[in-house]
Formats: C-alpha cells, sequence, structure tokens
C-alpha cells in the first residue's frame, strides 16, 4: 500500500492526472478541480490508501501535475 496526499485547494484543473490514473483521479464538474476517489478531507488535504497495482499511475499523476498538489507516500 501508498499514500496519496492531495492539496485539492491549489488545482488548476488541467485534467492530467485523471488522463493518466483515470481509476483514481475524476475531474469535478462543480469546480473544475481534480477528485480524488476515496480521498478522506482534513482542513482541505485528501488523503486515500491505494494499493501498489495503482503506484505508477499515481507516481505518473505527482511527476506530471504542473502545480505539484499530488505527493506520493510510501511506508
Ligand atoms: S494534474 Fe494537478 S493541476 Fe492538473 S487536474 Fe490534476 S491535481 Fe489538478
Amino acid at each position: 500500500m501508498f499514500t496519496i496526499i492531495y492539496y485539492r485547494k491549489k488545482c488548476i484543473g488541467c485534467g492530467v492526472c485523471a488522463e493518466v490514473a483515470p481509476e483514481r483521479w475524476r475531474m469535478s464538474r462543480n469546480d473544475g478541480r481534480s477528485t480524488l476517489v476515496k480521498g478522506i478531507e482534513k482542513k482541505g488535504i485528501y488523503r486515500a490508501q491505494a494499493r501498489m497495482d495503482e503506484f505508477e499511475a499515481n507516481k505518473a499523476a505527482a511527476t506530471n501535475c504542473p502545480v505539484k498538489v499530488i505527493k506520493i507516500l510510501c511506508r
């Protein structure tokens, strides 16, 4: 397992994460930002646990996010 951390307020809605990891990221029709699927929010920061078979796609999302608001934590 690994952890995805997402600072949603700073998302600029480019859509890259939803393109490279569509099972974990969806673009919101309400505010145009990305939503972390199964993310739990605390003080504006979203976290989700994910299985390693999602790692490469989410690492690509984090690397390619132009404002670097996606972080990946491995334990
Ligand atoms: S890649 Fe980053 S800026 Fe683009 S939609 Fe995803 S979280 Fe937002």
